[in-house]
């Protein structure tokens, strides 16, 4: 395949002008989107600018997610040991209810912004085809990083081990309190005659024996408080890469125009503070993009692997990405001798394809997970040239295809 060689190198050299930080709201975000129009207007594409403001309040929401259930489990526990029965069951009944929907709540990605600490960025694009096509086809790719103090693994482990371990926490204790234990603890309450008292070593250590138990689970609860936005990421697979590949596909569009469709090139801001730049693009761009003639390709975390890989579902609670144009790229990948792989395992995990499935767009999600992304360690050596080129070409063929749909 002389051609994605070609088109990864060329793909390669549009990415590396964009790894460096670039965090929304920094110095970096305004650099990038001054080089993105540059490098529109250098493929003689005219950018369009859109602003919208932007905040770091969803980022910090994520961090809060789980505190909540930590300080009802971790009092009730407590309440439990001073033998304040009905304050335990009451903290236990607040931890399901009121900490659980706060962590769902923030899982979900609330569509809320504070009033406070706004910045203004922006999603820029350019279009290739004509004003009134059939049918509309966007590129999409976010172009800000981000750093964080905790690799995605641990960040991914902790929020799954401190929600699960929550949930067997409080099935313990409601378990153990209303069937078990619960003829014995009458006995003790009437005889001690009291609320709340801190009982004696005998009685104590019959409490006690969980104790370390919901400590640890409180502590994993706080774990992500620790985890700090930065930018000292270069963001080279997440997400220059991907961006490195519309550029590359701008230029062969450019050159080869579609018949159809009309080709959106959409690099959007702030995904990393919440997919915001996607959402406040499908908003402005509502009335010309209906979602029945309307498809969507988000291109996230590319160019590090050997294969063409997409994420068949996405965020919390789960929509499923469109399993006709998976059923394409596998087929392209395949015919193309590359190993393709959908990877379901993104329950709690979006990407700007996200808000896109919310409103019915038919949409899928191409890139893979690695080691790297988010922290200082994705640099431009970890993004590979031949991938790329790969993900230009099946890609290329996908849009030809669906363009004679
Ligand atoms: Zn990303």
């Amino acid at each position: 395949m002389p051609d994605a060689a070609e088109f990864g190198q060329r793909a390669f050299q549009f990415a590396a002008r964009f790894c460096f930080p670039r965090l929304s709201g920094t110095p970096g975000d305004r650099d990038a989107q001054e080089l993105i129009k540059k490098t529109f207007s250098g493929l003689d594409l005219a950018p369009v600018e859109d602003k919208f403001p932007a905040s770091y309040l969803m980022i910090s929401l994520s961090r809060f997610a789980l505190v909540p259930i930590g300080i009802f489990i971790f009092g009730g526990y407590c309440f439990y040991l001073m033998l304040a029965f009905k304050l335990a069951v009451f903290s236990f009944l607040m931890a399901l209810l009121l900490g659980l929907g706060f962590m769902i709540y923030c899982q979900g990605v609330p569509h809320f912004l504070g009033r406070r600490k706004k910045h203004w960025t922006s999603n820029i694009f350019s279009r290739i085809g004509s004003e009134s096509p059939e049918q509309e086809i966007l590129l999409v790719a976010h172009y800000d990083s981000k750093s964080q103090t905790f690799p995605a693994w641990l960040r991914v482990l902790i929020y799954y081990g401190g929600s699960i371990l929550s949930l067997i926490g409080i099935g313990i204790f409601l378990g153990q309190f209303l069937y078990i234990n619960n003829f014995d603890l009458e006995e003790i309450r009437s005889s001690l005659n009291v609320v709340c008292i801190i009982p004696d070593y005998e009685q104590w250590s019959y409490y006690y024996h969980w104790f370390w138990f919901f400590l640890g689970v409180a502590i994993i609860d706080f774990l992500p408080l620790l985890n700090r936005l930065g930018n000292r990421s270069a963001g080279a697979t997440d997400n220059a890469g991907a961006m490195g590949v519309i550029f590359e596909l701008a230029r062969i569009f450019q050159s080869d125009p579609l018949k159809k469709s009309r080709l959106w090139l959409v690099m959007t801001g702030a995904e990393e503070l919440g997919l915001l730049g996607a959402r406040a693009f499908i908003e402005n761009h509502a009335a010309e993009l209906d979602p029945i003639r309307t498809m969507v390709i988000n291109l996230d975390l590319l160019g590090s692997d050997f294969r063409i890989s997409g994420l068949s579902r996405l965020g919390f609670p789960g929509i499923k990405t469109d399993r006709a144009f998976n059923q394409m790229v596998k087929a392209i990948a395949e015919k193309n001798g590359l190993p393709f792989r959908l990877d379901p395992f993104s329950i709690g995990f979006a990407t700007d394809a996200y808000p896109f499935l919310k409103k019915g767009y038919r949409t899928i999600d191409l890139g893979s997970f690695n080691r790297w992304f988010h922290t200082e360690a994705d640099t431009v050596d970890k993004l590979n040239p031949a991938n790329l080129g790969d993900y230009v070409q099946v890609i290329q063929r996908l849009i030809q295809d669906l363009d004679q749909k």
